[in-house]
């Protein structure tokens, strides 16, 4: 195809703005975009095509880079816009224009190099050509390679019309502007090749010999949208727009479906919203706990020696060779190769790894008792090119992995998260955080606690049934909250714990400060309490907090409450208001339960206000802010 041609199209695509018609767009790009002529649509350009909408030279899976900077692309613009024109000319066009292709496309390169004009007698860029060239700068490395770039780009905006010279402009950049993202191209490609209708297509070649085998007879794509997840499916395991449409336009959903992972193609990594006890337990049941450890996100990749460690299928954009052994590789969270800066992580995995593995999991500093320093020490080692060796003796290192994406063969996205995590533990079971079930918002709060106590982050939460879907912040890893704030409240009342803790008090119910007096009914006096709930006149009730109490600190409020006891009725007691405890909890709401009108859900204790008293203690009015209604 044509650079031009393309070029063209991509101006076409830009000028729709709705979000059907880019998509029909697209995928007559895709699947017609030769309008009849010579060249056969995208034809063998799809895969070059679909990455350059995208801005990209390189699939996401590949770690390679142009490397060019704004900078050096208003220099290269500059010098094929001819001697009159300099950098400084380019960026004071770019602050009017705001936007590097429009000041590309202004210039006018071709002619300025007394080149022939763009379509008489020069020889047409095509899409291929600028790949390869693109290809060719990105490997350029060593001393003068930022020159011998500018060249490059330089030479390549010379044979550029204007509409090409912004195209290459943006791509370069990586700033399309096409209002084309990742969804629609997902959307054109499953439109283009898998759709039971003809792509509508402004000419009546539509119904051309690239529409592929796919057309509407698979029984298993009876709806747009199934064609939409099979493509999606795909991307999500090979990370590769190029590779897809390919593989949907010659070989239809069955080309789709035979897609897998493949050691040393990184996939983008599992991502989680935030959440909290509550949550998770009304959306999962049981609960997948885990701690969040405070690094930073490694996937490794890892083929030990002897043993395949490929799909085997065809793809010119394969790192490693085919069936080849790979040592360890690690990629952080958006796929960059860190594996040179962690040398103790790729040593670790090989000593232990013996069958092919895909792992997900954090890489985490910790200190000479092997305990979690803060993330900011991670990223001391992360990304660094220098003194790698150096490092490594100044900040450890620890790998908790916590998924297992592929192992011996296996790919295992389908699989609920407990099989991973079995198998996880089988392929490197050093190395395996604890996921532990728990049925209540109490245990997940143990868990939690524990994890705080650790000098961790907190925990995640993750539905023990749910698939591992690369590149999604869905509803399946919840990150827990931490509490947003605490509260200081009044213990008022307590039950006596039972069994072994008989002898001490077990669950404390907390007050806040009522100032206006609003719940205060007048002629009540000092003694006397609300019977249902014991708070003493002036305060409210708004909760019983009975989690997160050492045993030691148990015996500590009991020893401090006992001489506050004013009224005993079966195992329940009333104190004088004096002791100030501060409190975490998940959320404030609405609750006929308490004489505040609020209730605490989940509260926690963390600890005794020993610089507090109680005219310090929180108030109504503050619970009412925290809960929205002031
Ligand atoms: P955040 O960065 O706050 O969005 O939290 C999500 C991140 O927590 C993930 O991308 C991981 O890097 C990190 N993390 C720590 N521990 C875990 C875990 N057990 N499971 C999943 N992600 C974790």
């Amino acid at each position: 195809m044509e650079f031009a041609a393309l070029a063209e199209r991509a101006e076409r695509v830009a000028a729709h703005d709705g979000d059907i018609e880019t998509t029909l767009e697209v995928a007559d790009l895709l699947a017609n975009a030769g309008d009849g002529g010579a060249d056969r649509g995208a034809g063998d350009d799809l895969p070059v095509v679909v990455r350059f909408l995208l801005g990209r030279v390189f699939p996401a899976h590949d770690t390679r880079t142009l490397d060019v900077g704004p900078a050096l692309c208003r220099e290269a613009v500059a010098r094929a816009a001819g001697p009159n024109v300099d950098a400084a000319d380019v960026e004071d066009r770019l602050a009017e224009r705001g936007e590097i292709g429009a000041v590309a496309a202004a210039y006018d390169l071709g002619g300025q190099q007394g080149l022939a004009a763009f379509g008489s007698g020069r020889d047409a860029l095509t899409v291929a050509a600028v790949d390869e060239e693109l290809r060719d700068l990105a490997a350029v490395s060593g001393d003068g390679s930022e020159s011998r770039k500018r060249d490059a780009l330089f030479g390549l905006f010379t044979r550029c019309s204007p509409s090409e010279a912004a195209f290459l402009a943006r791509l370069v950049l990586g700033e399309m502007r096409l209002g084309v993202g990742e969804g629609t191209v997902r959307d054109g490609i499953a439109e283009a090749f898998l759709s039971p209708e003809p792509t509508p297509a402004d000419g009546d070649d539509s119904e051309g010999d690239d529409d592929g085998p796919a057309d509407g007879d698979d029984p298993e794509l009876a709806a747009p949208d199934d064609a939409v997840a099979a493509v999606e499916r795909a991307l999500q395991v090979t990370n590769d727009y190029g590779r897809v449409a390919v593989r949907a336009r010659d070989e239809g959903p069955a080309g789709l479906r035979a897609e897998s992972l493949r050691v040393g193609r990184p996939v983008q990594a599992m991502l989680a919203q935030a959440g909290n006890a509550t949550d998770a337990v009304d959306a999962f049941g049981e609960v997948a706990v885990e701690t969040k450890f405070d690094g930073a996100r490694v996937q490794i990749h890892y083929a030990p020696d002897g043993v395949e460690a490929d799909d085997g299928a065809p793809d010119s954009d394969a790192l490693g060779g085919e069936d080849a052994a790979l040592g360890p590789r690690l990629y952080s969270r958006n796929m960059d190769d860190v594996t040179e800066a962690l040398p103790e992580i790729d040593e670790y995995v090989a000593d232990r790894v013996d069958v092919p593995v895909i792992l997900d999991g954090e890489v985490v500093a910790v200190d000479d008792d092997g305990d979690p320093l803060p993330f900011q020490e991670v990223l001391r080692r992360f990304r660094r090119k220098h003194d790698i060796d150096r490092m490594r003796e100044a900040v450890s290192l620890r790998l908790h992995a916590f998924d297992c994406l592929h192992a011996d063969g296996d790919d295992l996205l389908d699989e609920p998260l407990r099989v991973r995590h079995d198998r996880l533990r089988e392929v490197l079971p050093d190395a395996a955080a604890d996921l532990t079930l728990a049925a209540d918002a109490d245990a997940i709060a143990a868990e939690e606690r524990a994890a705080l106590d650790a000098g961790h982050e907190g925990v995640m939460l993750k539905n023990p049934e749910s698939a591992y879907t690369p590149g999604d912040r869905g509803r399946d890893w919840l990150k827990r909250k931490p509490d947003v704030e605490t509260l200081d409240a009044v213990v008022v009342g307590a039950e006596w714990g039972e069994g072994r803790r008989a002898e001490l008090f077990g669950t404390f119910l907390l007050a806040v400060r009522d100032e206006d007096g609003a719940s205060d009914p007048a002629g009540r006096d000092a003694d006397d309490r609300d019977a249902d709930d014991l708070a003493p006149p002036g305060y409210v009730t708004v909760g019983k907090v009975a989690t997160g109490i050492t045993d030691e600190a148990l015996a500590d409020l009991t020893d401090r409450l006992e001489p506050l006891v004013v009224e005993e009725t079966g195992t329940t007691v009333a104190f004088d208001p004096e002791l100030v405890v501060e409190v975490g909890y998940e959320e404030i709401q609405t609750s006929p339960t308490y004489s505040a009108g609020y209730a605490l859900r989940f509260p926690r204790f963390v600890g005794v206000r020993e610089d507090k008293d109680v005219d310090d203690a929180d108030s109504l009015a503050r619970i009412r802010r925290f809960a929205g209604d002031d």
